[in-house]
């Protein structure tokens, strides 16, 4: 069987998430719908800190408190899944998978790819008296578009400092 690499077009959205808020008897708040908005736009990761810029235009008074309990919230009721990336917690929308994955994360815009690899299919038998009860496996890198555009920029900087051109 070929290990699928999956986009996550099929994770939750705002709309879906609207909806579980709604049936576990959660207010529908303006704040609530537009941090939901921000996590479907991303389709990847986001710190609680990235939440609170996006938003503090719009809410003035806005606390790094009241977006922590927020997604705290979501994390509960199965709306995001949650990881640490360089000792900073990281949201994002549930997957749809039911099954157990991994994910490809990039680590410059935060998008993430979902995986069927599961590197402890093999590592089981590495110590039978330790009795294993989670583990955690993320892959970091950068996804095609922002390769992409790492390489431009680079090309940009290359021109404008012409002194590693022969000759000019
Ligand atoms: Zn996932
Ligand atoms: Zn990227
Ligand atoms: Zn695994």
């Amino acid at each position: 069987m070929k290990p699928a690499v999956r986009k996550r077009g099929l994770s939750l959205n705002k709309k879906k998430a609207l909806l579980i808020l709604k049936s576990k008897g959660y207010k529908h708040t303006d704040k609530r719908e537009d941090i939901l908005a921000l996590f479907e736009k991303r389709q990847g990761y986001l710190s609680a800190k990235e939440v609170l810029t996006a938003l503090k235009d719009a809410y003035p008074g806005l606390s790094f408190d009241t977006i922590y309990r927020n997604l705290s919230l979501f994390k509960k009721l199965m709306i995001l899944e949650e990881t640490e990336l360089d000792g900073e917690k990281m949201f994002q929308f549930q997957c749809s998978t039911q099954h157990h994955h991994h994910h490809l994360i990039c680590l410059r815009c935060g998008k993430t790819k979902t995986i069927d690899v599961c590197p402890m299919q093999d590592l089981s038998k590495v110590d039978p008296d330790f009795q294993v009860t989670g583990h955690k496996f993320e892959v970091y890198g950068y996804c095609r578009s922002c390769q992409k555009e790492m390489q431009r920029k680079e090309q940009r900087e290359w021109v404008l400092h012409g002194d590693t051109q022969p000759g000019a």
